[in-house]
Order: structure tokens, then sequence, then C-alpha cells
């Protein structure tokens, strides 16, 4: 193996090669810290063509490779136990900002908030806004078809990638999709968004710039307890209004924020609050504000504050973003679930949630994007209680189950990774899973990039009755 990591540093040079094992400690998990495994070593290149020979070394030593952005992922996606983590957030360059045509074109490891910075002063901005926006890489969000706040409005990265640059695992370099929006043939840009860093790694991505709107309201509504807020997100949609953004914090999340650098005064006795974004011509606004202030009545909030200034926009959207962070205050580790049920169904699925938080006697919190049906209950934990630990798992496993059965899927945007590979079976028939596993295999044959993700090693045991879904889990070969 050492034979490996010599040429790895000829390759990147030994600043940018990771072999120690207190560098590798760092990698050993992303923002899952339930998983985690030792690399053999991290390379951190600078160009395409170093991508395309750490490549070919690995190939020739028979090591197993892994594409990295800012490790934020939180299903284990970048997780590499043996094998090599190709970190790319030194390719970090904005090669070409197109106003006129409204692309970008960016290395992998640009920041997602830096690509908006940098076209503000076009007037464009790059819509697809993950919470970790601040940290998180657009090859990360490629690789994870990552959505955020404004996902509601505007789509999800699919929505707005529209070419591709990949070193295949073969080693090969490959072009897919076109500036233009239109490639003929098979949709391949749209086969590697989503698909976890299996398919290659990406060394290049044209992405689409939206305008920038020319007027933004914000409100914050206030509720009682989770459930109304849901039902008035429920409502609103009904309405045929498409707010920006709909988010909800609950209580605990709440009192984290509001203990935490992020406070923003938020009403810490208050059950739930809306956060909702409203954007679009000047003119149209007042009146949609308006029609937001009247549903959330309706649905019992007790009242609406709308944002008056750009500050205070600001005050209430780094509530949200850092509510994650505040929770580092409620214990060392924090299990960040994430699921997507009908909106229609939020109400009674919330419920259920909370009710297994209780059961296993668990902090759980719920900060999610409300508009898309987004669910992400937040288990606060210790991992070196075990006993709280198993606790955590088996709620996590139930969460999913009373998400599928509502009509639901198992991610919505943090991806299957390692996390949830083995509860594909609970979405997906061993046909379907067959089907994807011919397109992994297409490009990535002998699964050396990013082995051990997305496809499950244990198969589950379905009931006579096909729509009632065992979930006892046995191997593969069991
Ligand atoms: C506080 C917090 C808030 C979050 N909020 C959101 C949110 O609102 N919406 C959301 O969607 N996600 C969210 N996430 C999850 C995470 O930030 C996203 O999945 C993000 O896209 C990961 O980007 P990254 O650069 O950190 O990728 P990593 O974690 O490094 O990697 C993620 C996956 O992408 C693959 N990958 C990375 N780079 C490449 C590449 N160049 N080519 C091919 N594959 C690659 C990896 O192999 C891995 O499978 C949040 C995470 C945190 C910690």
């Amino acid at each position: 193996m050492s034979a490996l990591v010599t040429a790895l540093r000829s390759i990147v040079g030994d600043e940018a090669c990771l072999s120690g094992p207190e560098e590798l400690f760092v990698y050993e998990c992303d923002g899952l810290t339930l998983h985690s495994g030792e690399p053999l070593a991290v390379v951190l290149p600078r160009s395409r063509d170093e991508v395309q020979q750490v490549v070919r070394s690995c190939r020739e030593h028979g090591v197993a490779f892994v594409p990295r952005g800012a490790g934020t992922g939180l299903s284990g996606g970048a997780l590499a136990d043996g094998g090599v983590v190709i970190e790319c957030s030194r390719m970090n360059r904005i090669v070409e900002v197109n106003a006129a045509d409204r692309y970008a074109i960016v290395e992998p490891g640009v920041v997602n908030a830096d690509l908006s910075k940098a076209t503000a002063s076009v007037g464009l901005f790059y819509a697809p806004d993950p919470s970790s926006q601040q940290v998180c890489t657009i090859g990360g969000n490629v690789a994870e078809n990552s959505g955020g706040p404004h996902t509601l409005k505007y789509g999800t990265t699919t929505d707005h990638v529209l070419a591709l640059e990949l070193v295949l695992p073969s080693g090969e370099v490959v072009e897919l999709g076109s500036t233009a929006g239109f490639a003929p043939g098979f949709d391949l840009v749209g086969a590697v968004v989503g698909s976890e860093g299996t398919l290659g790694i990406v060394t290049q991505a044209t992405v689409k710039l939206v305008p920038l709107p020319e007027r933004v309201e914000t409100l914050l509504a206030i509720f009682p307890d989770v459930v109304a807020a849901c039902r008035c997100v429920a409502e609103i949609i009904e309405s045929g209004l498409v707010p920006a953004a709909l988010e909800i914090m609950d209580r605990r999340t709440i009192a984290a924020v509001e203990a935490s650098v992020y406070r923003a005064g938020l009403p810490t006795d208050a059950g739930a609050v809306l956060l909702v974004e409203l954007d679009g011509p000047a003119v149209v606004l007042p009146d949609q504000v308006a029609r937001i202030r009247e549903i959330a009545a309706r649905a019992s909030a007790s009242r609406v504050e709308v944002a008056q200034d750009d500050a205070e926009r600001q005050r209430m959207w780094r509530a949200r973003k850092g509510s994650f962070g505040a929770m580092g205050r409620l214990a060392p580790d924090l299990y960040v679930h994430d699921a997507v049920v009908p909106r229609s169904a939020l109400p009674e699925v919330l419920a259920a949630v909370c009710a297994i938080g209780d059961r296993y006697g668990l902090k759980l919190s719920n900060v999610f994007h409300a508009g898309d049906g987004n669910l992400h209950p937040n288990i606060s934990f210790d991992r070196r209680d075990a006993d709280e630990l198993a606790r955590v798992v088996a709620a996590g496993a139930e969460i999913l189950k009373v998400c599928v059965d509502a009509g639901g899927v198992i991610t919505g945007e943090h991806g299957i990774g390692s996390e949830k590979r083995d509860f594909m079976g609970m979405v997906f028939s061993d046909d379907d899973l067959d089907a994807m596993r011919r397109l992994h295999d297409a490009f990535n044959p002998d699964g050396l990039c990013n082995p051990g993700k997305v496809f499950p090693t244990t198969r589950f045991c379905v009931e006579s009755d096909p729509k009632a879904r065992g979930y006892d889990r046995v191997p593969f070969d069991g």
C-alpha cells in the first residue's frame, strides 16, 4: 500500500497527500457520525488531470477511491474505509460566468454560496441553496441532487445542471450534456446527478443561473404547535400560491437556536414557527403577503411578523440555517434524518414522528422544508451511550416506515449513502434495484468508485400482502 501512497504523492505533491493517522482521522466520516472508517489516504488534487492520474493509480493497485467535497453529507456517502479519498476542495475556480446565456462553468470544489455571491453583480444567482451552503460544494450538491429552502419554487440541483465533465471510474474523461441545455440521446447528466459519487468524479459543472427577484418578502408565522403549522403549509399550497420557501422549526429547535449564537428573537413559548418567503415582481407581493396572513390566521397562528428590511430578513434566515449547528448544544451527536411525505400527510406524520421519539425516550426536534414535505427529524444523542445509540437507530427505522406507509420516500435530499442502503427495499423491488445496478455497472463495472453506497447488502422480507411490508432484514445470500 505504501507504493500507492508514493505514487499518489508524485501526482499531487507531498503536501496534498495525507496519510498520517491524525490527518486521516478528520476524514473518517462525513456529517453522519454514526458510520465511520479510516481511509488509506486522502489526496487534494488541483486539476482534472490530477484526478485522472489518481484514479488510474488507484486502479493499478486495486484500491477503491471516493470523491469528496466539504464532507457535509449526512448519509455517509463520502466514507472511504480503506480507500483513497479524492477531495475536490482545491478545484474551486469559477471558470466562466455567462450572463447572456445565464450559466456558470465551475469546478466541483466551488462552495455553493460563493457562486451566488460571484454572480450577484450581474443580477443572477444559483438557486439550489442547501442550509449548508456556506460550506458545501457544487460537486457534492451534484452528487446528492441537493435541495434547500428555495427548492419549493426553483427545483433541486438536477433542474439546474446543464452539463458535466466526469472522470469515469476507468480513468477516461467524458463530457455530458451541453451549455445550451439540450443534448440529444439519453439524459446522462440526469443519471449522474444524484448518483452519490458512484458513477465517476465530477471535475466541472455547467449550471443554470437565475435572475435575482425584483423583491423579496419574508414572514414569520407563530403557531401553538407544529401540527397547526403543517396545516397552514398545506393550505398555502392549496391556495395556489407558490412561495419561494416554507420552512418549519418546532419548539425544541427554537429553544436550541435562541440559546445559541444564531439567536434571532424567536418566541421560545411558541410550539412552532413557519418561515415563509415570497419573491417576484414588486407589484404582486403585497397581495401575496396579505393572503399568507389570512391563511395563517385561519390556521390558528397567534401572529405573523413581516421582515421590515434586509437585516431582519437575514436574522430570520440565520436562525433557520443555523439550527443544525445550534443543536450542538443539546448533545455531542446529531442524527439528521431525511424523508419525504405528501404535504397533506405532514400533520399526521409529524405527530407520529414525535410519538416515536417520545416512546424511545429521545431528544427529537424538527426543522424542515415543509413546502416540499421534506422532513428532518433530528435526534440529539451521545454515541458513547450504547443503549441510547440502539434507540436512535431503532427510532430512525420506525420513522422511515411511517413516512413510507404515508406514501413517502426514504430520502429527500441527503441521499442513501451507507446510511439507508439497507432500507432501499422499502421503496424498490428487487427488479428495480437490478435495473439500477445495471446502470451503475455500465459506468462503474468493478465497483472501485465509491463502493458500499446506495445498494442494499440485505434483503427485506416482504409479507404475503405486497402492500404490507415486512421490515425484517436478512443478508442477500441468506
Ligand atoms: C448543517 C447542514 C445542513 C444541510 N442542509 C441541507 C439542505 O438543506 N439540503 C440538502 O440537500 N442537503 C443538506 N445538507 C447535506 C449536505 O450539505 C449536502 O448533501 C451537500 O450537497 C454535500 O456537499 P459536500 O460538498 O459536503 O459533499 P460531501 O459530503 O463531501 O459528499 C457528498 C457525496 O457527494 C460525492 N461527491 C462529492 N464531490 C464529488 C464530485 N466532485 N464528484 C462526484 N461525487 C462527489 C461524495 O462521494 C458523497 O457521496 C446539510 C448538511 C449539513 C451538515
